[in-house]
């Protein structure tokens, strides 16, 4: 029995075969970095961190995909894609530049949708339509960076948004009848693990379909890295066992009808300062289903 609902099932549900997500650098910026919204970024981000290997700039978006199908298909001939625009700020830019890269994606063989990573900031009205009219035919999930519910936090680590903009954004996009998600960290500095568990209170309350949660990961070369370095006692690091349980208890509190995509991210060893828990993704997960089956609970079980 699954005791939390899982995104392979969700995806299981919606298509009748196996897909993949392929990440997208489709050389997009970012309006927190250039002045639009803020600048210098927020305060964690360093963008290296979320780009794979085959992801360059200097790659079209159909150059990108052709490389992932390659990887993929070579053990999974029957496989089907999911175009990941993932890098920076996947909605920000002129709309004609957007629904190009976009349709360029959904045009390569084989796939069959696309995931778009963004700010809720970032979502004006003439994309949403694009991106309703074309969710009536294609899998579309809009993923939205919302890292906390506490407008405190999101201006510590100079998000250049608020909560209400976040909320705003979930709304707006999940009533059109598109997928929509939101990315959120647990254990920002300032956050009380009852604030912590608390965004799980909030988030249910949303019309979200799929959520994932990451860990606090403190990268060099980033400003959040050097206030770790300077002011450690501002950071509350969890080992990965108390993370567990942390997860678990956020589990609880959630909406069961939200799919939980992941609880843990995973940065490349040479950028990352703390924590190390030198787990991969599948370890973590199993390691929640364990401690899900030890304590007898499941997602929603004290819901609010
Ligand atoms: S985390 Fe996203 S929004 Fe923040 S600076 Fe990095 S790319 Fe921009």
């Amino acid at each position: 029995m699954k005791r939390y609902n899982d995104f392979g099932d969700f995806l299981k549900g919606v298509f009748p075969f196996k897909v993949q997500k392929i990440s997208i650098n489709a050389g997009f910026t970012c309006p927190n970095r250039d002045g639009t919204k803020g600048w210098g970024g927020c305060t964690y981000c360093n963008n290296q961190t979320f780009s794979p290997e085959y992801c360059r700039t200097e790659k079209s978006v159909s150059q990108q995909l052709e490389e992932g199908v390659a990887f993929f298909s070579r053990k999974y001939p029957e496989m089907r894609y999911l175009a990941y625009f993932q890098a920076y700020t996947n909605t920000y830019g002129e709309l004609e530049i957007l629904k190009q890269k976009y349709e360029e994606a959904l045009a390569f063989p084989g796939v069959v949708g696309l995931i778009i990573g963004t700010r809720p900031d970032c979502m004006p009205d003439n994309l949403l339509q694009y991106l309703t009219e074309r969710s009536r035919d294609v899998f579309i999930l809009v993923e939205y960076g919302v890292e906390t519910t506490s407008d405190v936090t999101l201006e510590r680590i100079n998000r250049g948004h608020s909560w209400e903009e976040a909320r705003n954004a979930i709304v707006r996009t999940a009533s059109n009848g598109i997928y929509t998600g939101a990315h959120i960290i647990l254990g920002l500095p300032g956050e009380s693990r009852e604030e912590i568990l608390h965004h799980a209170d909030v988030l249910s309350k949303l019309p979200l379909t799929t959520l994932k949660l990451h860990q606090l990961q403190l990268i060099r070369q980033t400003r959040m890295g050097k206030e770790y370095e300077e002011y450690p006692e501002h950071f509350t690091l969890f080992t990965a066992d108390d993370y567990v349980e942390l997860v678990i208890d956020f589990l609880e509190r959630l909406n069961p009808s939200i799919v939980v995509e992941r609880f843990v991210s995973q940065s490349p060893k040479e950028l990352l300062i703390a924590p190390d828990w030198g787990l991969k993704n599948h370890e973590f997960t199993a390691k929640v289903n364990r401690r899900l089956q030890e304590r007898d609970t499941s997602q929603g079980k004290s819901e609010l």
